[in-house]
Formats: structure tokens, C-alpha cells, sequence
């Protein structure tokens, strides 16, 4: 059994962009720029937003932080996005989401110019993923693109099996996956809620990938003998014995289905590490479309 460990691939990958920023700082006397807006107070986006600003720092990237309210007026958010838009020193934008209820996220999406939309998220960069023209891939599907890489596994002609549809991961991962080129050109099933048989289709998978939001949900009967998992999912769940009070695990019962895998991801570091490698490789893009670097 191979543990496909992420945080080795992240370490990786944000060496070789600390050391391509700092060429680029000698030749253009300017750094690339990442503005992160985050509405309100949620926890687990703010620990992320804190990581990715350590993140910049840490390979010579410029950070701008936007702290706004929970109970900001739409136009504010509106007035900042058009203003990081403008800004010259911003190179990519990322509205920290879930937004606050009265906030509409797909609205705010859209008016991030896609050329700053380093997330991916942007209608336009979508579209363009799924015509396969060049574009920012979404950070997260992206970062399990990368993690193959690493690990040699070639999907192509391989059956993939995404349990999620979701516009951040499942999505876009079936998009990259069914592409014709390098570390592509998979056959994809996309599995959701309302699947039927998802256990039956899960385990005929060469390829099994996880972005539910559900703990413990992969068991060992939606798992083929030699198979390869990717587990998405990022869970909190209760943990009275450490300090925290909870622990994070994946989508996947991961030591049951041990036994029976080729490779798998732990959570936590997995996929997640490679979430904001790739966020930092899509900024670094951004700055070289601007350079025509
Ligand atoms: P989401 O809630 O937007 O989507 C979940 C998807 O799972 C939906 O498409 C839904 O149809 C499907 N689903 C839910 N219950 C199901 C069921 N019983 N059977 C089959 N399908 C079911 O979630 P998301 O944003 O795609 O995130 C999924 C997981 O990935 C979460 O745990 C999240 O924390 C994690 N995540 C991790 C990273 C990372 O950096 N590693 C990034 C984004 C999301």
C-alpha cells in the first residue's frame, strides 16, 4: 500500500515558486500579489485565510488581507472587489466563501475579473476548463491533478469514480479528468446524492475519489481490491480526548478499507495541502500572463 502524502508534494511545489518569484522580483522589480477577502468570522475560514497568507509570505508573494464585517452591506463587498480589480499590485483574488446568508456568492463570483480569478471559480474560467482552453484551474481538483503527477499515477484509460458534484471539486475534477492531454483522458463516473447504486458503481472504480462532506462515508464494500483512493473530504468530528475537542478525518473509512487499496490519501494531509500550493502556482500564472513573463 502507497500513503500518497501531500505534504511532501506541497514542499515541492512551493519551493520551485519561492525560486521562480525570486527571479521575477530581480527581473520585473515587482512581486506577485494575492488579495484574499474574507466576510465575517468564521473559524475555519479564517484559519485558512491565515494559512494562505503564510503561505505568500513564505515563497515572496505579496498578501493583501480584506476583513469585512459579517453584516456588510453588498455594495461594500461589491466596491472592494471592483477596487482589487483595478489594483495593479493584485495579481489574484479570493473571496473566502461561504459568504454570509444575505451575501449572494455567485454574484460576487462573477464580478471577479476572470484574469485575477486564481480560484477558478469565475463562469468564464469554468467554461474554458471544460472547452479544455487554457485558464486557472480551480485550486483543489487542480491539487489532486498534481498529486498523481507525483505519485505516477496516470488515469488515462482508467476508470474514475468522483462521489460529489459540486461546483468547487467534483465539477471541475471531471472537467480535468475526461481531458484529452497528460494526466487526463480518464473515463468519468460523477456519483451524487441522488445516485442509485453508488456502492455498485463506486467499487468497479480503478480510481476512486471522495468530495462529500460526509465522515466514514467510502466503506469497504464501495472500494475494489487495488484500487486507488483519493479522499477529498475534510470533517470535524468530535474528539473529548485531545485538546481541540475534535479531530479532523476524511470522507473515507480509512482504516477499513486499507487492507484492500493500492494508494490512498490521509487526512489530514492529503489533498489539503496541495489546495494552497496551488492557489499560490495560479497567482504566480497570473503574474506571468501580466508580465508575459
Ligand atoms: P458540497 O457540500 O458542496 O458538495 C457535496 C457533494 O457530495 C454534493 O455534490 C452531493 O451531491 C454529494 N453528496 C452528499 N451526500 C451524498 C451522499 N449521501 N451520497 C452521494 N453523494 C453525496 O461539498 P464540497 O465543497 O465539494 O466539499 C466536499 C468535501 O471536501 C468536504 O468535506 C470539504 O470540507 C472538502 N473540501 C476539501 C478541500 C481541500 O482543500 N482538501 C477543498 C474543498 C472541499
Amino acid at each position: 500500500m502507497r500513503l500518497l502524502d501531500g505534504v511532501v508534494v506541497k514542499k515541492e511545489i512551493l519551493a520551485d515558486i519561492k525560486q521562480e518569484c525570486k527571479s521575477l522580483l530581480k527581473q520585473y522589480g515587482v512581486a506577485p500579489g494575492l488579495a484574499v477577502i474574507l466576510v465575517g468570522d468564521n473559524p475555519a475560514s479564517q484559519a485558512y485565510v491565515g494559512m494562505k497568507q503564510k503561505a505568500c509570505e513564505s515563497i515572496g508573494m505579496l498578501s493583501f488581507e480584506h476583513r469585512l464585517a459579517a453584516s456588510i452591506a453588498e455594495e461594500e463587498l461589491v466596491a472592494c472587489i471592483k477596487q482589487l480589480n483595478q489594483d495593479d499590485r493584485v495579481h489574484g483574488i479570493l473571496l473566502q466563501l461561504p459568504l454570509p446568508d444575505h451575501l449572494n456568492s455567485d454574484k460576487m463570483l462573477q464580478l471577479i475579473d476572470p484574469k485575477k480569478d486564481v480560484d477558478g471559480f469565475h463562469p468564464e474560467n469554468v467554461g474554458r476548463l471544460l472547452v479544455g482552453l487554457p485558464t486557472f484551474k480551480s485550486c483543489t481538483p487542480y491539487g489532486v491533478l498534481k498529486l498523481m503527477e507525483y505519485y505516477h499515477i496516470d488515469p488515462t484509460g482508467k476508470h474514475v469514480v468522483i462521489i460529489g458534484r459540486s461546483n468547487i471539486v467534483g465539477k471541475p475534477l471531471a472537467a480535468m479528468l475526461m481531458q484529452k492531454g497528460d494526466n487526463a483522458n480518464a473515463t468519468v463516473t460523477v456519483c451524487h446524492s441522488r445516485s442509485q447504486n453508488l456502492a455498485g458503481i463506486a467499487s468497479q472504480a480503478d480510481i476512486l475519489i471522495a468530495a462529500i462532506g460526509k465522515p466514514y462515508f467510502v466503506t469497504p464494500n464501495m472500494v475494489k481490491e487495488g484500487a486507488i483512493v483519493i479522499d477529498v473530504g475534510i470533517n470535524r468530528i468530535d474528539d473529548p480526548g485531545s485538546d481541540k475537542g475534535y479531530k479532523l478525518v476524511g470522507d473515507v473509512d480509512y482504516d477499513a478499507i486499507l487492507s484492500k487499496v493500492n494508494a490512498i490519501t490521509p487526512v489530514p494531509g492529503g489533498v489539503g495541502p496541495l489546495t494552497i500550493a496551488m492557489l499560490m502556482s495560479n497567482t504566480l500564472q497570473s503574474f506571468k500572463n501580466v508580465m508575459k513573463a
